[in-house]
């Protein structure tokens, strides 16, 4: 395939084959200090070790605030605080298994929270601080959340829905809790009453540390549980995917509301002891850049929704900044166009290291890795210890480049341990005997690259051909008039569905039947026969999760006069 760009050379992964072929997830555990005796807990591996040997005075974390004040903290102050906080959790009467949800801003608090959960037993459930009353209502009824940590005007949020939290026995406030009702309690008192000596407490590997909502794009979010044993594959998607080493500064842009905001955005970086850099603020092109200059960030983690913004930003505003020390580039959450990786090439002077994985797979699963060739729209191959394969709906593997289901052998280590409450749910990923369907369609080509073409449910059928969103919008987006689009196929008598396109246009461009006609042939030129979209329509904003992803199934009940489902997570 022509397009490709070649491998940057050697990263943490050499040999892309050899591993693959050798690698055993058990060469991972002398890694981890409970394999010498210690407490099995993501947050003894993420932060107590690190205190006990020269990192102890390292930087762990520098917390970016929204007007631009940096907060630092070292590996010991974080033990200290986790273990004040954990300890302080079980004075409030929790237990081992609570559920404790944190919906905060990005402030250290935020962190620290999340790991002195964990480090008491209990399930930490980050929840992004965008979410409505009802939203928030939802999840914290769905698992019985007992405890909330959370901010003064978050907590005013949440007036509307105070009286339904009926499992919320106390809120634990950052800030001041003057004024509030007689359930909360401030975050530094329950710092003052606990001991920063705190031992872990040790849990089994299939215990669970967090619950993960996912992003509501194809229906309700799911509880999903992910257990202490995916720690192991966290530091290897950290090692591996973003090529992370210790002494890099790293900054993942996915709020710790979402599984990459943990996963690969707290966890996995701190148990190779690397320092993170964390923004409180929105999305802003010229803060963004700046950070990466002012923080001389190493390796950056984010998403295509962010970088399609870069991109919309304009090319000039890249060179104000000395984004010289980025070493390495990843995106995750969605597909990621080949307008994109090029843009990337040519703008950031980088390759971006797409890669794909689930809530429910807790870590990264397929990757682009920096020993390999990248073929621009390709999410890459499994990552060393991982089986995936595209099955039909027996489980037998399709030939290379039939379209199927994207599987996975169980087994992985960070897998998740279930749903919470909804154990029919967790069990359909399983029906098909021998493998997890992830819920995704995709192809395999003969390089063994593996291509995305959709959810299960977004693929659209027209003429007798299967065809996914992706690669129609991909197409689309190389318009220089396009900023954004979300294709769905749309019911026809004739066709079976005919291709439809919801596409926002870039500054300035002004929309019209011409550009309409000029649009459609410019991706017919690009595209099979019937990949072509038979109706465009311009919008001003695509319907997008909060956690930034097209919701395709919102732009099909628009279109068809259905009720879309759960909106609880669309985004305004
Ligand atoms: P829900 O499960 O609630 O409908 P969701 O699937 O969007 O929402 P997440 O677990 O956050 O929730 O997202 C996982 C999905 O995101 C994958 O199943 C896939 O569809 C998409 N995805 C993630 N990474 C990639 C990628 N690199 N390329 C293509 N798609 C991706
Ligand atoms: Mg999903």
């Amino acid at each position: 395939m022509d397009g490709r760009i070649p491998p940057l050379g050697p990263g943490n992964l050499e040999d892309f084959t050899a591993t693959s072929r050798e690698f055993t997830w058990a060469s991972v555990d002398r890694e981890f200090a409970w394999s010498a005796g210690g407490s099995y807990n993501v947050a003894a591996e993420a932060i107590d070790r690190h205190a006990q040997n020269w990192r102890r005075n390292k930087i762990a974390l520098y917390s970016v605030q929204a007007g631009g004040e940096v907060r630092k903290l070292t590996f010991g102050e974080m033990a200290e605080l986790t273990g004040r906080f954990a300890s302080g959790l079980e004075r409030l009467g929790a237990v081992k298994g609570d559920r404790v949800f944190v919906y905060l801003d990005r402030k250290p608090e935020l962190y620290i929270a999340i790991v002195g959960i964990a480090k008491m037993g209990g399930i930490a459930g980050p929840l992004f601080s965008a979410l409505g009353p009802e939203a928030f209502k939802d999840r914290a009824l769905d698992c019985g959340a007992s405890i909330i940590v959370t901010s003064p005007y978050l907590y005013r949020r949440l007036e509307p829905v105070l009286d339904d939290l009926v499992n919320v026995k106390r809120f634990i406030i950052v800030g001041d809790d003057e004024g509030l009702d007689g359930r909360t309690v401030r975050f530094d008192e329950v710092l003052e009453s606990g001991d920063p000596g705190y031992q872990a407490v040790n849990m089994a590997p299939t215990d669970p540390y967090i619950i993960h909502y996912t992003s509501g794009s194809t229906g309700k979010p799911k509880g999903v549980l992910l257990g202490h044993r995916a720690m192991i594959q966290q530091l290897m998607g950290c090692r591996y995917v973003a090529d992370l080493r210790e002494d890099d500064t790293y900054w993942c842009t996915a709020d710790p509301g979402w599984v990459t905001g943990t996963s690969v955005g707290i966890f996995g970086p701190w148990y190779l002891g690397t320092s993170l850099v964390s923004y409180e603020g929105r999305f802003d092109a010229r803060v963004w850049y700046s950070i990466i200059e002012r923080f001389k960030v190493n390796v950056w983690f984010t998403a295509p929704t962010a970088l399609r913004m870069l991109m919309r930003a304009g090319n000039d505003v890249v060179k104000e900044y000395d984004l010289s020390g980025l070493r390495h580039v990843c995106s995750a959450g969605e597909p990621l166009n080949p307008e994109v990786v090029r843009w990337g090439l040519d703008v950031l002077g980088r390759r971006i290291h797409d890669n794909w994985w689930q809530t429910e797979t807790g870590a990264p699963c397929i990757s682009n890795f920096r020993c390999m060739d990248i073929k621009p729209g390709s999410m890459g191959r499994p990552i060393p210890g991982v089986v995936a394969a595209i099955v039909d709906e027996n489980g037998l593997e399709v030939a290379p480049g039939t379209f199927g289901f994207l599987a996975l052998r169980p087994g992985w280590p960070s897998m998740m341990i279930g749903i919470w409450r909804n154990t029919p749910k967790f069990k359909e990923y399983f029906d098909v005997p021998g493998w997890y369907i992830s819920g995704d369609q995709a192809y395999r080509d003969e390089d063994g690259y593996f291509w995305f073409l959709g959810r299960a449910d977004d693929v659209i059928k027209t003429s007798g051909e299967r065809l996914g969103p992706f690669e129609v919008e991909s197409a689309l987006i190389e318009h220089p008039a396009v900023a954004e689009a979300g294709v769905i196929g749309k019911p026809d008598e004739l066709r079976g569905e005919i291709v439809k396109a919801f596409i926002t246009l870039r500054p300035g461009v002004v929309p019209s039947e011409r550009l309409k006609a000029e649009i459609t042939v410019f991706v017919k030129t690009r595209l099979a026969y019937y990949a072509y979209p038979r109706e465009i329509e311009f919008v001003e904003t695509l319907p997008k999760t909060r956690s930034g992803k097209i919701m395709r199934r919102v732009l099909k009940a628009m279109e068809t006069g259905q009720p879309p489902g759960d909106l609880t997570m669309l985004d305004e």
